[in-house]
């Protein structure tokens, strides 16, 4: 759509470019910030320009830069060899009309706009995935994904703060992992997102998204039995209500969900 308010644009292309004037906020794919009137506006710097690579092998792990396109990550995981690939494309396809965004649509950008059914913000939350965050004033830092995310569209970035990349470690790269997704309508916004890892030395890593407003992870030196992972998948805090699930929904299919993850992680 277009934003009537927005007056300017400006591509970035080193460092200092990102220093943001009042009024300037950050585009990468444009799928979010081009739906919806952008009312505060009044210019746009494209982070599209920065040049990052957008998959870096590094250490056994993957850096994914920012501007990395959902498209791109399902593409060069369906070429992998690490065994917990399949759920790149199972996160990706998790998102709404996804076959019409995928290209553009950043994974960067979808972990920032922090919705409760960011499929990337599910891949990363179960892959122990690690934000590295520019300041404005010239600094970084690291924060995991899981925590970067506070809320239903909300996040711990400051103003002018710009996520730079992902890192994807090797151990979580090696997991066993197992995905499940609801929603109400077929084709529909996730409703809930159910994940789960077990690492090579057993570790269990059970994942919940969509369900709760901010990602909930929940972590065993062993894969749980099916009462202990009941008990915590009910005593979780977050679950919310929209027009595509009440709380209570969400908790149940939660509860019944993540058990199948369970046994698929046990079998
Ligand atoms: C049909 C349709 C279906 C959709 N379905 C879903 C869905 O199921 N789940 C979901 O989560 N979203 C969904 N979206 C919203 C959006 O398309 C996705 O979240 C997408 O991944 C956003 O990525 P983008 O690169 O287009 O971000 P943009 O629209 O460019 O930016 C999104 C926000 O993030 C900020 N931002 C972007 N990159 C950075 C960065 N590197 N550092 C700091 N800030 C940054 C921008 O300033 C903006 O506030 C949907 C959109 C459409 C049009």
């Amino acid at each position: 759509m277009d934003l009537e308010t927005v007056v300017a644009y400006r591509r970035a292309a080193t460092r200092d470019d990102l220093a943001l004037a009042p009024g300037e906020r950050f585009v990468a794919g444009g799928t979010w910030l081009y739906s919806e009137p952008q009312v505060g506006t009044t210019g746009l710097v494209d982070l599209t320009g920065m040049g990052w690579p957008s998959i870096e092998e590094r250490d056994g792990g993957l850096r994914i830069g920012a501007t990395c396109t959902i498209a791109e990550l399902v593409a060069h995981a369906a070429g992998a060899a690490w065994p917990a690939r399949p759920l790149v494309a199972h996160c990706a396809n998790a998102l709404l009309a996804s076959f019409k965004i995928w290209n553009a649509a950043t994974v960067g950008g979808n972990v920032c706009r922090s919705f409760a059914a960011a499929g990337m913000v599910s891949l990363c939350a179960t892959l122990d995935g690690d934000a590295l965050v520019w300041r404005p004033d010239g600094g970084e830092y690291r924060r995991s994904v899981a925590d970067l995310v506070t809320g239903n569209g909300t996040n711990a970035l400051a103003a002018g703060e710009v996520l730079r990349a992902i890192d994807l470690p090797a151990h979580a790269l090696g997991a066993r992992t197992a995905f499940r997704k609801v929603a109400l309508a077929e084709l529909g916004r996730s409703g809930a997102v159910l994940t789960g890892r077990v690492d090579a030395d057993g570790a269990a890593t059970l994942v919940i998204t969509a369900a709760t407003e901010r990602p909930t992870v929940l972590r065993y030196d062993r894969l749980p039995d099916a009462a202990t992972l009941r008990r915590a998948v009910e005593g979780v805090t977050g679950y919310y209500t929209d027009p595509l699930g009440t709380a209570d929904w969400r908790r149940a299919v939660s509860v019944a969900l993540l058990e199948d993850v369970r046994e698929e992680l046990a079998a």
